[in-house]
């Protein structure tokens, strides 16, 4: 299930040292200021109106995944981005983002 996929990548990353939450808040616009103010690294989650995609009962459920870095400067945010995508892609999961820190990248199952 993608639920699991997503969280098996986010425990990986949270042992190199990232904060990666299922579940985190309500929104994004809560998710952010309750990342604690002295966490230094790179982010990610997904909230509850995420979830309820995620936990739709269809053949290909869907998320986005909010990303950052503490430092918030492109570059580290790319980064942040770029390593993000590769743990869910080695996961299994179908990744859909355009490289940009503007736009979230899309999780599912597979391409359709
Ligand atoms: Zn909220």
């Amino acid at each position: 299930m993608l639920r699991q996929k997503i969280e098996a990548a986010f425990d990986k990353l949270t042992r190199e040292g990232w904060f990666a939450k299922s579940d985190w808040q309500c929104c994004q616009g809560c998710g952010w200021p309750a990342i604690p103010t002295d966490f230094c690294g790179p982010i990610a989650f997904f909230h509850e109106q995420d979830a309820d995609q995620l936990d739709m009962v269809n053949s290909n459920p869907s998320c986005c995944i909010a990303f950052g870095h503490s430092d918030k400067t492109p570059e580290s945010t790319i980064a942040a981005g770029e390593r993000l995508v590769a743990a869910l892609k080695a996961e299994g999961c179908f990744v859909k983002w355009d490289g940009t820190e503007n736009t979230r990248p899309t999780v599912s199952l597979h391409s359709s």
